[in-house]
């Protein structure tokens, strides 16, 4: 595994044996693919959705570069999901551990639509980058398969920046194994995240629900005292 940045600990390598889900009776049509393959990867629980129509391309290079993910400690554990099941599934994957929202923050704009197709001409723009200095000839993302995406932005954009360096970008509507990515995650012991990536994407989560981290009163008494929550 290639890490760009400062490194992780070790993630466990042993998973339990994959129950059947039938993938293999479905056809994603990346039989006609081209091997050389860099896929931008968000998070492991969407990389864990298509692990198999993957593989019915042969080789391919899971590329994680998120600099929208925020704060710190939530991009770590998207980071360390990914080389998670890197290493279980002994993928070669390049794991840009880059961090700084200062920068992201400034290239965005601050509400949606606009912020998410800035968002996402930004992470599959590198993608390009990085795929062409590879020498790879084509690319896609893990961003197909959320069903919280503008999926046909996430096309549009990721078909633009690739052709503007020479490669073609491969299409697939992978949501219908969104299901399937939060099954392998749960049995693979991956990380799954509670919100989108950026800081606002946090906000509009968690501002309509009565979520929050601190338990006071009673409760934290409870706590203090060895008392049942
Ligand atoms: S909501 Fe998600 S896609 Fe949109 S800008 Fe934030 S991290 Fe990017």
């Amino acid at each position: 595994m290639t890490e760009l940045g400062s490194n992780l600990t070790n993630p466990k390598s042993k998973v339990a044996s994959a129950p059947d889900f039938g993938l293999s009776t479905l056809n994603f049509g990346l039989s006609t693919l081209d091997s050389s393959l860099l896929v931008h990867v968000c998070c492991g629980e969407c990389v864990a959705a298509i692990l198999e129509p993957l593989r019915c391309v042969g080789a391919f290079t899971p590329f994680f570069h998120n600099p929208n993910i925020q704060p710190l400690l939530e991009f770590r554990r998207r980071a360390k999901s990914v080389q998670v099941l890197a290493e279980q599934e002994r993928l070669d994957a390049v794991v840009d551990m880059a961090y700084d929202p200062k920068a992201f923050l400034r290239a965005v704009p601050w509400d949606r639509p606009e912020r998410c197709l800035a968002c996402y001409r930004m992470r599959l723009g590198e993608t390009a980058r990085v795929a062409a200095e590879r020498g790879c000839t084509a690319i896609t993302t893990t961003l197909l398969v959320s069903v919280h995406q503008y999926h046909a932005a996430v096309r549009a954009i990721g078909e633009e920046e690739a052709a503007a360096r020479g490669l073609s970008f491969h299409y697939e509507d992978w949501r219908p194994l969104a299901a399937h990515g939060l099954q392998e995650a749960k049995r693979r012991s991956l990380y799954r995240q509670q919100y989108c990536g950026c800081i606002f994407s946090e906000e509009e989560r968690f501002a309509p629900t009565r979520v929050h981290l601190f338990r006071g009163g009673a409760a934290a008494r409870r706590d203090n005292t060895g008392g049942d929550a």
